[in-house]
């Protein structure tokens, strides 16, 4: 709760707002977002980081969300250890050697070796499927799906940013295995449709479905399909979800084989798919501005926070007012706090508040109380109104809606400025200097990729004197994904880096 009399007024440190610009400072701007906001707190482990209650609570909206509908997919969840030895983790080459590099192990106990080292786990495969094979003997036993909500720990090399790339993240990963590969596939799909909805109808935030280049699709797969989100300020694209199609390989690998009607043996289908915090750092970094987070109704803490602003005489009746409008509001469902400490002023927890980001701010004051009115002011844009107390439990459903709505929109339109149909080289550089990323007609083949990668890499300096943090941010272009939605293609069309013919249309950029 906000409210609480007689609480000490914080240190000075603590009360800070946001100084730094979100065009002139990126970095700094989005470090002090989510300390002075309350969002994390740095931590002496480096790429961890503490959650604080404002940043977990966002989680904990998009998890339940998302746990619902998992469920409704007849996926049930269940929980496997953190530990992985190293036998099972080797079962798959191909996987681990692309994990392998970023893998945390535990190789003491006490002060005594352990025989053997033991693996944290990276990501769940390679513990998960030795039980697949055990519980996986006949077509009845197909579908098995599972999910399990965890951490998982990758001790990334790249430096990390908080929410966005962190040695431990949490996570949910979903586990599926099926007779036939069509039975996968529309899993794979329905995974990442999920996730799309999760994106644009509780974080307001715009994402490209697509699938990934062979060079960038995840390690034992057949095939990653990704969603693509866009951070506006570094002009830098963000792998936003992932869901993978990972055929018979590990099946093969582990003995994951099951028996049809008529007594035959086949190896089973699977998929994976996997949604974390990262969202979270996108949604800050996409909303947020000068005066500190813009949060998203659905998923903000606090939808409202009301602010009596007392007269001189008599500042019991305002706030008693802000109680019973709260307690209304609340009746409705909506998440809603009175700030009705007597040690800031109006003005101080007004900041404080847009600080925060809460949607919409309720000012109760003497005037108001006469006319039974208060003032609506929304976060997101600062538009402000007066309103019927009255109107209120009807009216801030509405509104919730609508600035959800507009901050979507705002968020689609910046992303679409930030997109460019580019098909000759020479247009890269310039493009990816204005801070887009590039759509272009891509043959696909391994070598452009290596190609582009190393044509780009150069221009990281350039990157850094404009202002970026290089170590942070890799200025090399990668390919982000194949759009699902492709335009026309003109008969004849060539690759933008070899001059082959284009297959499709590829979106590219730099990325975190
Ligand atoms: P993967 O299992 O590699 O497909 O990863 C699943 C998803 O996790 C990716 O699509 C990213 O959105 C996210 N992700 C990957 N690495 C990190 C990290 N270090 N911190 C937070 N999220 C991550």
């Amino acid at each position: 709760s906000a409210s609480g009399k007689g609480q000490k007024r914080p240190r000075q440190e603590d009360t800070k707002g946001v100084t730094a610009t979100k065009s002139a400072d990126f970095a700094t701007w989005y470090t002090q977002v989510i300390t002075r906001s309350e969002m994390v707190e740095y931590y002496d482990v480096s790429g961890c980081y503490i959650l604080r209650p404002w940043s977990f609570s966002i989680w904990q909206q998009v998890s339940r969300w998302l746990d619902d509908k998992i469920q409704a997919l007849g996926v049930q969840n269940a929980y496997f250890p953190c530990f992985v030895s190293q036998e099972a983790l080797r079962t798959e080459e191909e996987h681990l050697e692309d994990f392998a590099p970023e893998v945390a192990w535990v190789t003491k106990s006490g002060t005594s070796d352990l025989t053997k080292p033991i693996a944290i786990r990276p990501t769940s495969e390679t513990i998960m499927y030795p039980a697949f094979a055990k519980w996986i003997r006949s077509y009845r036993d197909l579908p098995l799906q599972l999910n399990q909500w965890t951490n998982v720990v990758r001790w990334e090399f790249k430096q990390p940013t908080p929410f966005l790339r962190t040695r431990e993240f949490l996570w949910q990963e979903g586990h599926t295995a099926h007779a036939t590969e069509e039975e996968a596939s529309d899993v794979v799909r329905t995974a990442l449709e999920l996730y799309a909805q999760a994106y644009t109808d509780l974080l307001a935030l715009p994402v490209i479905k697509g699938v990934k280049s062979s060079e960038e699709r995840f390690a034992g797969s057949v095939y990653t399909e990704t969603l693509e989100g866009f951070i506006p300020a570094t002009g830098r694209g963000i792998q936003a979800a992932t869901s993978h199609y990972l055929g018979q390989n590990f099946a093969r690998m582990f003995g994951i084989r099951f028996e049809d009607v008529s007594g035959h043996k086949h190896f089973v289908h699977q998929t994976c798919w996997g949604f974390t915090t990262r969202c979270i750092g996108i949604m800050i970094m996409v909303h947020g501005d000068d005066k500190g987070l813009v949060l998203p109704p659905f998923v903000a803490p606090t939808q409202v926070i009301l602010i009596p602003i007392p007269a001189r005489k008599d500042g019991a009746g305002v706030e008693a007012r802000c109680a019973e409008l709260a307690t209304a509001l609340k009746d409705r469902g909506i998440r809603c706090e009175v700030d009705a400490r007597q040690t800031y002023s109006p003005g101080w927890k007004f900041n404080w508040w847009e600080m925060k980001g809460v949607p919409i701010r309720l000012e109760v004051g003497p005037k108001d109380m006469a006319q039974g009115t208060c003032r609506l002011v929304r976060r997101f844009d600062g538009s402000k109104q007066d309103v019927d107390q009255s109107q209120l439990a009807t009216l801030i459903p509405a509104e919730l809606d609508y600035i959800h709505a507009a901050m979507l929109e705002k968020a689609t339109t910046q992303r679409d400025e930030g997109i460019a149909t580019v098909t000759r080289w020479d247009e890269v550089m310039p493009t990816l200097q204005q801070k887009k990323l590039i759509l272009a007609p891509w043959c696909e083949s391994a070598a452009s990729e290596a190609e582009i990668k190393s044509r780009t890499k150069e221009v990281a300096p350039e990157a850094a004197a404009a202002g970026e943090n290089a170590s942070i941010l890799t200025g090399a272009m990668k390919s982000l994904c194949i759009p699902l939605t492709q335009g026309p293609m003109p008969p004849g069309t060539k690759c933008f880096v070899t001059g082959e013919p284009a297959k499709r249309w590829a979106l590219f950029g730099r990325s975190y």
